[in-house]
């Protein structure tokens, strides 16, 4: 038995998702909005379940995704995905950060499947974030996984809490980066990985 159960009160039986629906309505109303008209009936749940889509970076993690695609290579030349899109979120606002994300790493002994590089950047993207933490966590990860030589990576991003609110931001694109390991200590590997990305 539960020995903080309360008698006095319901257990709460609905899903995360109608919990979460529940908070939507308060907050349709909150601004100003009839939650109860028409086109706004069924937006609470909706939102809700968008919302959890979005965030659902937190129910993954990185053994579950690489799942043994990891393979012997006596390959050291370096590996790049370039352009993986990025949809995130960002944790001061909770609006998108939408861009781009170049990977690099230098094998040492191990390869992996490029598609679980881009997986490893959903999962940590669909988290709330800010982009430097974003930036770090796919490079460490990648790091941990491959036990590369060294990693790379760059994130281009527009961020809708300043495009969408600000004056004259409309434009404006932030650019993070992260070099462990060769891409940090040799400037060659690095410039190559900047060159490849077309940034320098
Ligand atoms: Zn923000």
């Amino acid at each position: 038995m539960d020995a903080v159960s309360h008698s006095d009160e319901e257990p709460d039986n609905r899903t995360p998702a109608d919990q979460l629906a529940a908070h939507y309505r308060e907050i349709l109303a909150g601004l100003g909005e009839d939650p109860e008209r028409e086109g706004l009936k069924d937006t609470p749940l909706r939102a809700a379940k968008a919302m959890q889509y979005l965030t659902r970076g937190y129910e993954e993690d990185l053994d579950h995704i690489v799942n043994g695609a990891l393979f012997t290579s006596d390959n050291d030349e370096m590996v790049l995905l370039r352009d993986i899109e990025l949809y995130s979120l960002c944790e001061h606002h909770v609006l998108p950060i939408i861009g781009k994300v170049h990977v690099a790493y230098l094998p040492d002994g191990k390869v992996i499947g490029l598609s679980k590089i881009a997986r490893i950047v959903d999962m940590f993207a669909a988290r709330l974030q800010i982009q430097e933490n974003l930036t770090r966590q796919i490079a460490e990860a990648l790091m941990q996984v491959t036990g590369a030589k060294g990693v790379g990576v760059v994130v281009d991003a527009r961020h809708m809490c300043m495009t969408m609110r600000g004056v004259e931001k409309q434009h404006s694109s932030m650019a993070t980066s992260v070099m462990l390991g060769a891409f940090r200590e040799d400037s060659r590997t690095r410039r190559e990985f900047l060159n490849l990305i077309g940034r320098s």
